[in-house]
């Protein structure tokens, strides 16, 4: 089936009791069982397996083209159980562009434990390649990153990392392109890491996140760490992900469509010092963007030539744009970065600078959300 049928179907079948074609929310923490030890297929207790959560988790198989995923109740959460595979004395390779929580965990969390973390800049798979250390166990990409959007070929790093005796698990943070733009199994990643809080949900209702891959082994060992460790999605939420997924395509289309119309309409204007978009031919990445892309997605960042300041002024000055974190629901947002989602990376390797705004277009008039952008620009 194609990705538009299986965003409606992956993973649901209408219920086999009362034909309800939508899935039903499983509000239960716990199944009757038929004997001793002989649960009802395979129900036992909900942070183990619930029937929204199975038909939510089959469907982002589905839709990475997967053989397997599993719903986390956030992306971070997602991002500590992967690396709960790993053992103390192990080394992590990542984006120098992570998002700053990624980051955050990587670094305040994780390397209390015994784990070793380095950064570089990816788009250059060489640099992957020449950074890998004898006890390197995962390369963990983030592509478009948010919030520069840099753009990192995935076959080209899957194919260096196959070719090195290390062999490390490539994971791929698909948030900012979706797996309607980019599925990175299908590019040779191991695993595909989500925060559906953002595209996936849709409509800013929902925290969440989805780890997908296919080799079994793998499969079965997160399954174990998101058991023993716990942190799943209520089966409320599970409905409103699955809910927000049957869209996606086509907001995703329209996203696009709207943020190539407002990126080049940005550039063009005397107080942006540079545009970043994937999709405009000014952004380094362009030509791999084009290739691996379906389109360029719903995010802009832009830098400001009043410095700090402007940001500020332009991002408090919107109307339209609401003034937030996150990012990837029907209505735009506007943020400064380094003053907020990237505060933890302030002083670090991964800064991002001061003067950078970062848009979430939504879906609402494209003809609106320019008059909103000019007028802000105009106190900037
Ligand atoms: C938001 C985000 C995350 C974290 O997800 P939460 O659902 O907020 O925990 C991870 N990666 C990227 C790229 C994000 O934008």
């Amino acid at each position: 089936m194609k990705f538009e049928t299986l965003a409606i179907h992956a993973g649901q079948e209408p219920d086999p009791i009362t034909g309800a074609v939508m899935t039903p929310i499983y509000q239960t923490s716990t199944y009757m069982q038929d004997g001793v030890g002989k649960p009802r297929n395979g129900y036992e207790y909900s942070r183990t397996q619930n029937p929204t959560r199975k038909a939510l988790q089959d469907c982002l198989a589905g839709l990475e083209g997967g053989a397997w995923g599993l719903a986390f109740a956030s992306g971070l959460a997602a991002t500590n159980t992967v690396i709960q595979m790993l053992a103390s004395g192990d080394h992590v390779l990542a984006g120098n562009d992570v998002y700053g929580g990624t980051f955050r965990q990587f670094d305040k969390v994780h390397r209390r434990f015994g784990l070793e973390f380095s950064y570089v800049d990816t788009t250059d798979p060489e640099n992957v390649i020449e950074a890998l250390q004898p006890n390197t166990k995962m390369v963990w990409l983030e592509t478009p990153t948010n919030p520069l959007l840099s753009v990192t070929d995935i076959r080209a790093v899957a194919e260096a990392l196959n070719l090195h005796p290390n062999k490390p698990l490539l994971v791929v943070d698909n948030t900012f392109a979706t797996p309607y733009l980019q599925r990175p199994l299908e590019l040779g990643a191991d695993l595909v890491v989500h925060s559906m809080t953002k595209y996936l949900g849709g409509h800013s209702d929902v925290v969440g996140g989805a780890v997908v891959g296919r080799d079994a082994t793998l499969g079965e060992k997160l399954a174990f760490l998101q058991n023993a460790s716990g942190a799943v999605p209520g089966p409320q939420d599970c409905f409103l992900l699955l809910r927000g997924i049957k869209t996606l395509h086509v907001r995703m289309d329209r996203h696009a469509e709207s943020a190539l119309n407002i990126a080049g309409w940005l550039e063009g204007h005397p107080k942006v010092e540079k545009v970043i978009y994937p999709y405009l031919p000014s952004h380094p990445q362009h030509g791999i963007a084009r290739v691996q892309m379906k389109n360029g997605g719903g995010m802009i960042s832009f830098i400001m030539k009043g410095g700090r300041e402007a940001a500020v002024k332009v991002a408090e000055g919107t109307r339209i744009f609401a003034l937030a974190e996150s990012l990837g629901g029907v209505e735009s947002l506007i943020e400064v970065p380094a003053a907020m989602t990237h505060l933890s990376t302030v002083g670090s390797q991964l800064e991002v600078p001061p003067s950078l705004v970062r848009i979430s277009v939504g879906i609402e008039h494209v003809d609106d959300l320019l008059a909103d952008l000019e007028q802000a620009l105009a106190i900037a």
